[in-house]
């Protein structure tokens, strides 16, 4: 709990972008402004407070972002700020403004970043942001949504060429460490096989042969969705068509999933863990990190919040081999 009544917050993205960061940065501005706060937009995730690159922000400032992917606060990986030294000359700065706390958008490596400048007497309040939807303490991040229909979208257009073509398909989403975009894209364009790094696949035994049986039953063309963190689909791509005869192409989505406007979805989390962080602020709870539980907003300390653990259901997996025939 913080001693005394918070007037003047930050507010920076860090880590990787994702669309709905702006529905949050939009949030935070107008609801401390509505509560007479002030607040500073810092550019550059870290690297802002570590070069003081540092503007207060108005009601205006905020306008027409709402609907727009990434950022305008620039989001960056800083890894001065992993120093202490770093840490402290961001404390530093934050002072020099008078931000007396900050709300930091961004993942669990941003949150270690938020605990280490609270040690630096700047507690800080986060809100998950992340395309990848791999933090422990909520069921939702915000850009989850909307990069897994920008996946949606891509693999729908690679199926017509495929489906002309009698190919396979092998497409790579992002997941480095979790695999909640592959397993539910594989499940909504109906994947032969969704490979994820929670469950290794042997490619012989697991999808060439599952291939093999299918194609008996007439299918003719395949869609292979895995995850970054998994495998890559230009080997798997090939390995599948060595070993089927079935001709493989490899797709690596990449960055695209980061882009485009926000859906709904993300833009209404985007929004309330906005208001809420602020809400937090103003009744002097810092170090937070704000989630969703069942659609209700929630917090939990930072330190809870980064020893939790998140599982993908395997069922969703399951489901679609059934189904994938
Ligand atoms: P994403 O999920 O998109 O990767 P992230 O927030 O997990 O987002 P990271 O690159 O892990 O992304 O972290 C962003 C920044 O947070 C780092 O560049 C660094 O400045 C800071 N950070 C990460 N880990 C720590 C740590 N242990 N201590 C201090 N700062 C950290």
């Amino acid at each position: 709990m913080a001693e005394q009544e918070i007037r003047k917050i930050g507010v920076l993205t860090s880590g990787g972008d994702a669309p709905g960061m702006n529905a949050a940065i939009r949030a935070v501005v107008r609801s401390a402004l509505s509560k007479n706060m002030k607040v500073y937009g810092v550019h550059h995730g870290y690297n802002g407070l570590l070069e003081d690159d540092i503007e207060e922000m108005h009601i205006r400032s905020v306008s027409e972002i709402i609907h727009r992917g990434g950022t305008v606060l620039y989001t960056a990986r800083s890894p001065e700020f992993l120093t202490l030294q770093g840490q402290q000359t961001a404390a530093a700065n934050c002072r020099k403004h008078g931000i007396e706390a900050m709300v930091i958008i961004g993942g669990d490596g941003s949150f270690r970043g938020a605990k280490d400048l609270s040690a630096q007497e700047v507690p800080c309040v986060c809100i998950p942001g992340t395309i990848d939807n791999d933090i422990a303490c909520t069921d939702y991040t915000i850009g989850y949504d909307t990069a897994m229909n920008t996946a949606l979208e891509m693999v729908d257009k690679l199926r017509d060429t495929m489906l002309s073509h009698d190919r396979c398909s092998v497409v790579e989403v992002m997941g480095h460490r979790a695999g909640y975009i592959a397993a539910n894209i594989g499940l909504a364009v109906g994947a032969l096989v969704t490979v994820v790094p929670e469950k290794p696949l042997d490619v012989d035994k697991d999808i060439v042969s599952k291939m093999k049986f299918t194609k008996k039953m007439g299918k003719k063309h395949f869609i292979i969705i895995v995850a970054e963190g998994a495998g890559s689909a230009e080997q798997m791509a090939k390995e599948i068509e060595e070993k089927s005869g079935i001709e493989a192409r490899p797709t690596v989505l990449g960055h695209v999933q980061r882009g485009g406007a926000p859906t709904v979805r993300d833009r209404v989390a985007a929004t309330r863990f906005g208001y809420q962080a602020v809400e937090l602020l103003s009744k002097g709870i810092t170090d937070r990190v704000i989630g969703l539980r069942a659609d209700d907003l929630v917090d939990f300390d930072i330190d809870e919040a980064l020893s939790m653990k998140k599982s993908l259901d395997l069922s969703l997996l399951d489901i679609n081999a059934t189904l994938s025939v």
